[in-house]
């Protein structure tokens, strides 16, 4: 296995883009959108020179993991030559699914279709293409270059092939992993978004500011992030949408915070769009 194709751009995708190519797969990170492709491209190289100013990677590994990723906006170019595809667009199972059906039809039937979803049934996507075997949740965590963790899940007909190669590139990328059997949301996302949300009422409520909600977690608890600095960097509108799945598939107490809502429909998404729980554009 050498050659990744990444779609989707974003947070996740770039993530990944920079994880695989420092890692020694060489990669082609493809979007829709021409803007999203130019943000992560500068996104990567600023990771990078981070990383060797601080003495994590050497000014060679920088060099040959900027030169082992290309940028594409059509599809079709970008997946010619995948082994592996790993998709990180938006969390909507019918544009997942979509892709995947495209994907399908333009990959090698050797290439192994991996998502990146955060909660969404990798059965489901895998049962909408030709080789359901080949279909797998390869479940990162933001960011990528610094979190050890994969969660790999099996859909119900993912073959015990693809999961040993998912293991290996796991592996090759100097991440752990564990094996969850498909359920909603997983075993993080399905923990991680009770707490983001419990927060939010909390806010929502007047028990405690922002700032000692969070305070009150690290210290208290022990979590090396609180939970609206968790939120704000995941994506409060990619927090919602698990939300809104778990909330379908799992009942009650996944409803979405009311004060979450109304920060997705202000467009206050976190870091990546200057504004969330918190305002990043004083920084
Ligand atoms: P994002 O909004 O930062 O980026 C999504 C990108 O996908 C955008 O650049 C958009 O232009 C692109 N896109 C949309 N439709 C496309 C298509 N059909 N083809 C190609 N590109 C397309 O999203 P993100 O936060 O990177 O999340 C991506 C996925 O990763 C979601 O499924 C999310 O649930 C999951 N995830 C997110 C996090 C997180 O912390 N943000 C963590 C783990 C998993």
């Amino acid at each position: 296995m050498q050659k990744i194709t990444v779609v989707g751009a974003g947070i996740m995708g770039s993530g990944i883009a920079y994880t695989s190519a420092l890692n020694g797969f060489s990669v082609v990170l493809q979007d829709i959108a021409e803007a999203s492709l130019m943000k992560a491209k500068n996104e990567i190289e600023k990771i990078a020179a981070h990383s060797e100013e601080k003495g994590f990677i050497t000014i060679e590994q920088k060099e040959s993991a900027l030169k082992s990723i290309s940028y594409e906006s059509e599809l079709e170019i970008a997946v010619q030559e995948a082994e592996l595809v790993i998709e990180a667009i938006i969390e909507n199972m019918d544009v997942k699914i979509e892709l995947f059906q495209k994907l399908d039809r333009l990959c090698h039937p050797n290439t192994i279709l991996a998502t990146n979803t955060s909660s969404l049934s990798p059965t489901e996507i895998g049962a909408q293409t030709s080789r359901p075997g080949k279909v797998v949740a390869m479940h990162f965590f933001n960011p990528v270059h610094k979190m050890k963790l994969v969660e790999i899940i099996r859909g119900l007909d993912t073959s015990d092939d693809t999961v040993e190669v998912i293991k290996a590139v796991t592996e090759q990328l100097q991440k752990e992993s564990v094996e969850v059997n498909e359920f909603p949301g997983f075993v993080t996302s399905r923990m991680n978004v009770l707490i983001g949300n419990e927060a939010m009422n909390m806010l929502m409520e007047g028990v405690a500011s922002a700032e000692d909600i969070d305070k009150a977690i690290k210290l208290g608890l022990n979590h090396p992030m609180g939970p609206f600095e968790m939120g704000d960097l995941v994506g409060l509108d990619t927090r919602l949408r698990t939300l809104e799945y778990l909330y379908k598939t799992l009942g009650e107490k996944y409803r979405p915070s009311p004060l979450l809502v109304k920060y997705v429909k202000a467009g206050r998404l976190g870091k990546k769009s200057g504004k969330g729980v918190y305002d990043y554009e004083k920084e």
